[in-house]
Parts: structure tokens; C-alpha cells; sequence
């Protein structure tokens, strides 16, 4: 078997194994979202030569959610530095769901990018004159990660928009404490599209395995962004990806990781690959049942944690 068939197969076992797991439940908070259908599960795999890998519900669209979130980073990150960024947003795991409140004492700062409450400062970081062009920079930076021109589903954008109101209170919170960077607005306009961003699970491995790849873009060779972004982005999305199971998602699974509310998961083997999963029925901390299972199951079958000796 040629080491193309070795790893659809691996992946298609994989899938057909986490198919039962659980019975999560699909986000019906941002109403459109509830449309999706809870059967989908697809696994794809990105490796550093540009080889695609997939299994399952592949080519299935889907809005990005909160998979956007370490792209924008790096895109700040590339743009600001460390030092600049790290003035608004703190890099500290909040132990939080996604969606908390969490600001920290003394200097109003969310405690990371990964939750929404740093997302969104985050996305009013990005350098741009306007709403638009601020808007039209993620997608060309998520597009350029893709390696493909992606659109905006608008339906999930007004749906998001029109039921927002637990993110426009925490941008409020921070604009009082004066660690939003522009008008609430504004902002979570930019942040509402950039949630809306279409994707597959093609898409999101092939991004996963261009964080793997120091930010060069395996098919398309671009450099995204510089190779200390990358490793600053994998870093954080390690210690706080995950959310409020960050730490038990590095002890299981040991691959820096992020989720979203839509039901995809991406994970990194740094210098090796990029995988992603897709199934919309979600756990109690808003990662897809299936999708968790699945890159645990991969990570443990295969050895791939981060902290194996080789
Ligand atoms: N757009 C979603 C929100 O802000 C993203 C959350 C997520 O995917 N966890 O609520």
C-alpha cells in the first residue's frame, strides 16, 4: 500500500470508529447554525509536501466560528509583535468557556486570544483604514491560509449579527475598561464576518498545516506569515485552544488545538502535518463530540503527542 492509501485508510478507520461516539448537541444559539445537519463528520489531513487526505464529509461547507481566531492572531502578531499585542490581550489559559466574561483584574485585558472576549479585541487590532477594509484583510489573510479564495456565508453573518448581543456585552465591558481598540460596532461587525467565513475540512486542514509548516503554505508555498508567528500562534492555541479543557486536551492529546461552535476542530503536528475534523454535534465546552474523539483517537493510536520522547 503506498503511504497515500495508508493514511486515507487510517483516517477512514478513524472516522468510522468516533461515528458513535457520544451525543452532543448541534449550537442552535446563532439560529442558522441549528440547520446543519448532525449526521456530518469528516476528517482531512495536510501534510508538509502538500498532500491532501480526507475521509468522510470533506467538501462540506461551513462557517469558520472560532477556527478564525489563531489566523487573526497571526495576522496581528505578524503585524504588531509580541510585546504590542500582548498590551491588549494577556497569553494566560482562563480555565472559561468560549464565551465568559473574562477580563483580568487590574488591566481590563482578556486573558487570551482564543476565547471571545480576546478574539474580538483581537479583530479591532487588525491594521486597516475601515470596517470593510479591516474585513477584506482577514479573508485575504484566511484565503491565503487556504490556499483558495473563500467567501462569506451571509445568512449565518445575519444570524450572528441579529443574536450577538452576549458578545456586544463584552465588548461593551471592554470598551468601559478601555481595552476594546475602536468602536463596539464596529468591531464586532468585523468579528461577526470573520465567524461567517466559509470553509470545509479540506480548507481547515490545509491551514492547520500551514501553522505546521512555519507559516509557509504547503500546496501553494506561500509564506503566510513569518516562521516566529506560527510557533508564537501554536503556542498559545496549545495553553488555550481548547477552552476550559485546555489542560486535558494537552494531557490526552498533546497537539496545540483549536474548536468552534460550527463543529470543526483543527490540531498541528508541528513540521509534520495539519488535521482537521468536522461533525456539528457539540460537548458541554462547544468542541465537536465526534471531532474530539477522532483526533484523540489519532493522536493516541499513532503517537502523536507532543511530549513523546521520539
Ligand atoms: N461566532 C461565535 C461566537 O462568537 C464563535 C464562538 C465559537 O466558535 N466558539 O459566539
Amino acid at each position: 500500500m503506498s503511504g497515500l492509501d495508508v493514511i486515507t485508510e487510517a483516517l477512514t478507520r478513524v472516522r468510522e470508529e468516533c461515528a458513535a461516539a457520544g451525543t452532543g448537541r448541534v449550537a442552535d444559539y446563532i439560529p442558522q447554525l441549528g440547520h446543519a445537519d448532525p449526521s456530518w463528520f469528516a476528517l482531512a489531513l495536510a501534510s508538509m509536501d502538500g498532500h491532501g487526505y480526507q475521509a468522510g464529509d470533506a467538501e462540506v461547507p461551513f462557517t469558520i466560528q472560532s477556527v478564525s481566531k489563531p489566523f487573526v492572531h497571526a495576522l496581528v502578531l505578524a503585524e504588531l509583535g509580541a510585546d504590542e499585542l500582548s498590551r491588549w490581550v494577556a497569553a494566560e489559559p482562563s480555565g472559561e468557556a468560549f464565551n465568559a466574561i473574562s477580563l483580568q483584574p487590574g488591566t481590563g485585558r482578556p486573558a487570551n486570544p482564543m476565547i471571545n472576549a480576546g478574539a474580538i479585541v483581537t479583530t479591532g487590532l487588525v491594521p486597516a483604514t475601515g470596517a470593510a477594509g479591516r474585513f477584506e484583510r482577514i479573508r485575504a489573510l484566511l484565503s491565503a491560509f487556504a490556499g483558495r479564495p473563500l467567501d462569506l456565508d451571509e445568512q449565518v453573518y445575519e444570524s450572528e449579527r441579529a443574536t450577538g448581543d452576549r458578545n456586544r456585552a463584552l465588548a461593551y465591558l471592554m470598551r468601559a475598561a478601555g481595552t476594546l481598540p475602536g468602536a463596539v460596532d464596529t468591531v464586532l461587525d468585523t468579528y461577526f464576518r470573520q465567524c461567517s467565513v466559509l470553509v470545509t475540512t479540506v480548507d481547515l486542514a490545509v491551514m492547520a498545516g500551514t501553522l505546521a509548516n512555519g507559516g509557509r503554505q504547503p500546496v501553494t508555498g506561500e509564506q503566510v506569515v513569518p516562521e516566529p508567528v506560527a510557533v508564537q500562534v501554536l503556542a498559545v492555541m496549545a495553553t488555550c485552544g481548547m477552552y476550559d479543557v485546555a489542560g486535558d486536551w494537552l494531557l490526552r492529546v498533546g497537539l496545540p488545538a483549536k474548536s468552534g461552535v460550527s463543529g470543526g476542530v483543527i490540531a498541528v503536528s508541528p513540521a509534520r502535518f495539519g488535521v482537521a475534523a468536522f461533525s456539528p454535534p457539540l460537548d458541554a465546552a462547544g468542541s465537536s463530540v465526534r471531532g474530539v474523539a477522532a483526533l484523540r483517537t489519532l493522536s493516541q493510536r499513532f503517537g502523536l503527542h507532543l511530549m513523546h520522547a521520539a
